[in-house]
């Protein structure tokens, strides 16, 4: 077995790699208490995400992962399931997204998940998703994350038909402060889309889905070979041109079509009525071809800064920077000024806050069960 959380974990049947936990964070908060201090569940199977489960399912028994039981299922991805994970120890709840082993491609599916998981450990900012570990089963690769409560984008865009502008605003700009920072970081996501985005339980945005990120170590590396091709999303230059392409430029188009869906509460090339098979080709040649057009409900500014991202040819497609200084964004410009210093400060602040409003909840939890 390798060696484990800091925090001394029993680990019933996994080995991680050492990514530590937020419980294994130093604190450097002098109201922070001793991690020796934190109850530990007595019972887990009380936890409310534990008995919601077992009433779903009342015939199985949990399974467990490591050192997590492994509860209902939150989402399905390019490689496999997320399921909700619970702490049987502490009982704080993490996404656990599952790579089965043992299938054809493994080793191909593999190798992307080792290179999300590298990914992800250099990242640090409120609004990407945290990594706190990776597991290894027989069975699985499992991967350890943050837990956004709040749905994905693409739901919550729904639910409201669409978002009023200062509220997409909000989200936008967490969005685009994300996007600014992982590119400083040489990364390109590549395949931003609603779907990708989740939201926390104060409704903030968290980026995920990094299964097809990749890095550009220097100036020249920012030139990709295409090899995403995912219809709706994808900058254009992905399909109709085998050429090499700017890795952030297709970011920020895919941030384009995602700030017209939150305006528009549609997809601005999603149809047309020629090609109702979607082919994919005839797709990207109507978005080339076809005029952008708006729903009247959509501000002059708004679709100001809509027409200098979603421009098909890449060299004249606005960048981070451009974004951040358009004065549709002005509201959130005090997420722009801040240094990769800073926001990453400010990740680690808000994961000791989390941590801290999580003890103090199972303080109180505690108590309670000691009363009765
Ligand atoms: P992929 O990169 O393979 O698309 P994702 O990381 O996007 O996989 O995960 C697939 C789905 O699982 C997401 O769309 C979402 O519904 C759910 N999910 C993923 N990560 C989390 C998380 N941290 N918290 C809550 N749900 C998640
Ligand atoms: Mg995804």
């Amino acid at each position: 077995m390798d060696s484990h959380y800091s925090l001394q974990v029993p680990n019933s049947g996994g080995s991680s790699r050492g990514i530590p936990h937020p419980a294994s964070i130093q604190s450097t908060s002098s109201t922070s208490q001793p991690q020796s201090n934190l109850p530990t569940y007595r019972d887990i199977y009380s936890h409310p995400a534990a008995v919601a489960y077992a009433a779903a399912h009342p015939r199985r028994t949990i399974p467990k992962l490591g050192p997590y039981l492994l509860l209902q299922i939150l989402g399905e991805g390019e490689f496999g399931r997320v399921k909700l994970g619970l702490h049987m120890q502490w009982g704080e709840e993490v996404a656990i997204k599952l790579i089965r082993k043992g299938n054809i491609d493994t080793s191909a599916r593999i190798s992307k998940v080792e290179r999300e998981i590298e990914i992800l450990k250099v990242l640090k900012h409120p609004n990407i998703v945290r990594l706190y570990d990776a597991i290894e089963t027989d069975r699985y690769t499992a991967i350890i994350l943050e837990y956004a409560s709040g749905g994905d984008l693409f739901d919550h865009i729904l639910a409201h038909r669409y978002l009023k502008e200062e509220d997409a605003c909000k989200l936008f700009s967490q969005l685009i402060s994300g996007v600014w920072y992982i590119h400083q970081k040489k990364i390109v996501h590549r395949n931003l889309k609603l779907e990708n985005l989740l939201l926390d339980r104060h409704r903030n945005l968290i980026i995920t889905g990094f299964a097809l990120a990749n890095r550009f170590e220097h100036e020249a590396d920012k030139l990709m070979q295409a090899s995403c091709r995912f219809p709706c999303y994808a900058a254009p230059e992905l399909v109709i041109s085998d050429s090499m392409y700017v890795g952030s430029a297709v970011d920020i188009w895919s941030c384009g079509v995602i700030l017209y869906a939150m305006l528009a509460g549609y997809l601005p090339f999603d149809d047309d009525p020629t090609n109702p098979d979607r082919d994919i080709n005839l797709l990207y040649r109507y978005i080339v071809s076809a005029p952008l057009s708006f729903p009247n409900y959509i501000s002059a500014e708004a679709r100001d800064l809509l027409y200098i991202m979603l421009v098909p040819d890449p060299k004249r497609r606005a960048d981070t920077q451009i974004v951040m200084n358009h004065r549709w964004l002005r509201p959130g410009a005090g997420l722009f000024n801040r240094t990769l210093g800073d926001l990453e400060h400010a990740a680690m602040e808000q994961h000791q806050q989390k941590w801290l409003a999580h003890q103090r909840q199972m303080k109180v939890a505690a108590t309670a069960a000691e009363k009765c």
